[in-house]
């Protein structure tokens, strides 16, 4: 009997025992193509040669220094290289653990940046609807998804929501899609005046929304919108690009799509790509110059943040992402990945969306096309849908809730950067084939719960 207090508690886990390239292998010898990357985790694959090479290099020099004693070669060249790969604007680095821990300091660096300025009565932060930003309490505050939220709400801290950029559900018959962007950006607008324009600190957003909602990507001149209206008031911008970045969506961060620059962002999941926990905020030169010629001091710090052998794992990522110009693969497979879906779902009576960018895809599944309607959630429909890949030899990232927490069901993919042609066809012939058998049993109660996130 296992002794880990598993996700889900009656989990009948595969043992997994190795992965090379997009594929990962089971104690059976049984093969699975990583569509999902984990959570979209695993951006070049397992068991890069150049990656393990590194982390050997790093082991024997040095795995650990603490950062209140010392800095490191290795850390200081990893914000180097990712200063280096960002646009203007995006100027210094702190390096964490994970997502949560980014996000953490994200907002606690907010606070403190208005702190620092004089502006301490600036106490609010505003964020979305349908949003994830990590499992820890104060990212948990933030987030929207009511599911992961509810049963810890008396130890939230306060936070305001308003609506995300959902076209697919949100934008009105009447609507373009610019016309909607506009319409829900300006809810932002409200609420900072709402609550006082000068007592609110930040808003907080993925740039495309991941497992929540499923690769929803934003409309033309919504993040222009916000932009402005941060400037306006003052409000920090603060992007959580902790799925969506590192390259996924085809360029190294997902704003750059946007024509606009945060002044602080959290990435993670594709930094390390899966080969140790790393995590960072990305923050712009008047958020430094702000500590720096204040206290001198961000009051924060983790025991492990700068760890020198995650910093050689996103180093090495990195580099392997820049030469051997593997985002000209996600823009490219992205699109083939793209046209596939649409070839195989789009006369599909029960995927009712298709949408994202690069390599971070989803299908939202519907009861019925015409009308948009989900599923029954005691359908668990996106249980099934995992069940049925996995027994495929396919990995994705099916998820409920799509819509309000509750309703809904969506496939989420992110292959690794390094898929070809040929997995493509693959992935999404094996999908369609997991899909429909889900579908056909899904009036079936779904016993075997053993696979649910
Ligand atoms: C996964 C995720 C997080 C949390 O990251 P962890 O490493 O799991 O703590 C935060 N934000 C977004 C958008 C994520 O997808």
């Amino acid at each position: 009997m296992s002794k880990i207090l598993h996700r889900t508690i009656h989990a009948n886990l595969p043992l997994a025992v190795g992965g090379r390239g997009i594929e990962m292998f089971d104690a059976d010898g049984k093969a699975y193509i990583d569509a999902s990357g984990g959570a979209a985790v695993s951006c070049i694959g397992h068991g890069h040669p150049e990656v393990l090479a590194a982390l050997h290099a790093q082991l024997d020099k040095l795995a650990y220094a603490h950062t209140g004693f010392f800095t490191t070669d290795i850390a200081e060249r990893l914000a180097d290289r990712l200063v280096a790969d960002s646009p203007d604007g995006i100027d210094y680095v702190y390096l964490v653990s994970g997502g949560s821990e980014a996000m953490e300091a994200a907002l606690k660096m907010a606070r403190q940046y208005f702190v620092e300025k004089g502006e301490g009565r600036r106490r609010h932060i505003i964020a979305r609807h349908q949003s994830y930003h990590g499992n820890t309490l104060g990212a948990l505050a933030a987030g929207g998804n009511e599911w992961r939220r509810a049963q810890f709400r008396p130890l939230l801290v306060e936070t305001h929501h308003v609506a995300p950029c959902y076209a697919y559900r949100g934008r009105l018959p009447a609507e373009s899609e610019h016309q909607y962007g506009q319409r829900v950006a300006n809810q932002l607008e409200a609420k900072i005046l709402e609550l006082g324009p000068h007592e609110v600190i930040a808003f907080v957003a993925e740039t495309v929304v991941g497992a929540t909602a499923g690769a929803v990507p934003p409309v033309n001149g919504y993040f222009k919108k916000i932009r402005e209206i941060c400037d306006r008031y003052g409000v920090l911008l603060i992007l959580d690009e902790v799925m969506c970045g590192t390259g996924r969506t085809g360029t190294m961060h997902a704003f750059e799509q946007e024509g606009i620059v945060p002044d602080i962002m959290a990435i993670a999941k594709g930094l390390g790509g899966g080969y140790q926990p790393i995590g960072a905020v990305m923050l712009g030169r008047h958020i430094y110059d702000a500590f720096a010629s204040g206290s001198g001091f961000f009051q924060h710090g983790h025991t492990y943040m700068g760890h020198s052998m995650a910093a050689a794992a996103g180093l090495a990522v990195q580099d392997i992402i820049r030469e051997h110009r593997l985002l000209d693969n996600v823009r490219e497979m992205g699109e083939l990945l793209n046209r596939r879906l649409h070839e195989r779902f789009d006369n599909h009576h029960h995927v009712g969306d298709i949408r994202g960018r690069g390599l971070f895809r989803a299908i939202e599944i519907v009861a019925d096309r015409s009308d948009k309607s989900p599923f029954d959630p005691a359908c668990k429909l996106n249980v099934a849908v995992k069940r049925e890949a996995m027994a495929r030899g396919l990995m994705v990232y099916p998820m409920g809730g799509t819509i309000d927490g509750v309703r809904g069901d969506h496939v989420l993919l992110a292959p690794p950067f390094i898929v070809n042609a040929g997995q493509v066809d693959t992935i999404v012939e094996r999908l369609g084939d997991a899909l429909d058998a889900s579908i056909a049993t899904r009036a079936r109660p779904v016993i075997d719960e053993s696979i649910v996130m």
